[in-house]
């Protein structure tokens, strides 16, 4: 392979590419994001690293619509889907249509599943209301999607009947049933008794082995080290330090920056 760190190779689609990309909270002093620009061609996995308060839940969050962003874009399959204004800081949902929206899917820290509904209706609620697709062939695509995670003896028990594992692998169905072009995580096992940490990431692998396109925030090393295809360390509103070689990025970063980093997780 030829592929330099930085650059895509020629053949490879893009499926999102965020330029120049300015965030700012309407009430703090300085922005969270004062240009930063990335790609994450279509069927690869980007993982996001840097230390807390660095931006890599808000960099989700305006990826998937849930924040506005005060200047640059983000391109998704080629097409630009949203363009930064600055003064456009009032927090909350951007307009994308409901088709957009569908193409991304984001999972949390904290597992938000509908505590008097069941593992299925948790799983086909948006299909059916949303998309209003049938009820019949959701609910097999449910309970196929349960199989994938390890859960199909489950789909009838209450979330508060489940662990914290087996409730972030509901919630990634949940995502998965939309069909999303992209996934983003956000520190899915940040909240996770330790011994449920393996059982979830076990499964985000076999995504990105069936091709899934996704942005994983993580804080478990070893895990962003099997699982990259390309690396970025956010840190003060800036990339630090990119590869799309994640394991020299993990052995042999290049930046004091990212030394510093990966040596306060020894
Ligand atoms: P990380 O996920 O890397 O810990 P965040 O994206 O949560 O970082 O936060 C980045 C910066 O933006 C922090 O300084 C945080 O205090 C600030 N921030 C996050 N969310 C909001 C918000 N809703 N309003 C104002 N400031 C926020
Ligand atoms: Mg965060």
């Amino acid at each position: 392979m030829t592929e330099t760190t930085e650059h895509t190779r020629r053949d490879e689609a893009i499926a999102l590419k965020v330029t120049d990309l300015k965030k700012h909270y309407a009430d703090a002093d300085t922005n969270v994001f004062d240009g930063i620009s990335f790609e994450v061609p279509k069927g690869k996995v980007l993982v996001i690293v840097g230390p807390s308060g660095s931006g890599k839940s808000t960099l989700l969050r305006t990826i998937a619509g849930l924040e506005p962003i005060q200047g640059g874009t983000i391109a998704l399959d080629g097409r630009v889907i949203e363009t930064g204004r600055p003064g456009n800081e009032k927090s909350g949902r951007v307009k994308r249509s409901e088709e957009l929206r569908t193409k991304f899917g984001m999972v949390f820290q904290s597992y938000d599943l509908f505590p008097n509904k069941d593992v299925l209706g948790n799983i086909t609620m948006a299909p059916l209301l949303v998309q209003k697709r049938k009820k019949d062939e959701v609910e097999r695509e449910a309970l196929e999607l349960l199989e994938r995670v390890h859960l199909a003896d489950r789909a009838h028990a209450k979330p508060h009947e489940l662990s914290g594992g087996q409730r972030q692998r509901v919630a990634i169905c949940r995502a998965l049933i939309l069909h999303p072009e992209i996934l983003l995580l956000d520190e899915i096992t940040a909240a996770l008794d330790p011994e449920m940490v393996h059982e979830v990431l076990e499964v985000v692998v076999e995504l990105a082995d069936a091709g899934q396109t996704m942005l994983i925030v993580t804080h478990e090393m070893s895990f962003a080290r099997a699982i990259a295809d390309r690396v970025i360390l956010l840190a003060d509103g800036r990339i630090e330090e990119r590869s799309s070689d994640a394991e020299e990025f993990f052995t042999h970063p290049k930046t004091e920056r990212a030394r510093e980093f990966l040596h306060s997780f020894d």
